[in-house]
């Protein structure tokens, strides 16, 4: 359940990129969570648990986390020749890593959490640790995808009265 708090970025985003649909940009604000699957399932990457933290520094450190970003974005400029939608995809995706880089170590959900790890194989992590109170960490997740709906439902009946 943790984690759906990004959606909202990508909903808000809606606001700066009235053109884009807003599966894509959902979609950028969450790669980092695909690349995590993607590396679960390949046994690369954990899932926190109660009483260890998750292993996942190829997907979300915050060295990686850059890494993706800029990969995204530069394939979103190559492909559709507009630095503005390439700019934008990127900043999508690091704020993944910028959110999570506040939350954690999400101690509220995962007792063992310790953070986030900023390269590979590197001890040292970082956060702000803002998810380490549960009622913080509940109004934190819902609270934020709900600002964001709002932002994206209001942006969305702007559009509407304009091209009607
Ligand atoms: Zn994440």
């Amino acid at each position: 359940m943790p984690a759906i708090a990004h959606i909202d970025v990508g909903l808000a985003a809606k606001r700066v990129a009235p053109k884009i649909n807003v599966g894509w940009l959902i979609l950028a604000s969450e790669f980092i969570e695909v690349i995590f699957m993607i590396l679960w399932a390949a046994w690369i990457e954990t899932i926190p648990t109660q009483k260890a933290g998750s292993y996942s520094p190829w997907s979300h450190s915050v060295v990686l986390g850059l890494f993706w970003s800029l990969l995204a974005g530069a394939v979103i400029f190559w492909r559709y020749k507009n630095p503005r939608t390439g700019i934008l995809i990127g900043l999508l995706v690091f704020s993944h890593t910028l959110l999570d880089s506040v939350t954690s170590p999400k101690t509220a959900f995962y007792a063992g959490d310790t953070g986030m790890p900023v390269f590979l194989g590197s001890s040292m992590t970082i956060g702000l640790g803002l998810w380490r109170d549960e009622t913080v960490a509940m109004i934190g997740e819902y609270g934020f995808v709900l600002a964001g709906l709002i932002i994206y439902l209001i942006e969305r009946k702007k559009l509407k009265v304009q091209t009607s």
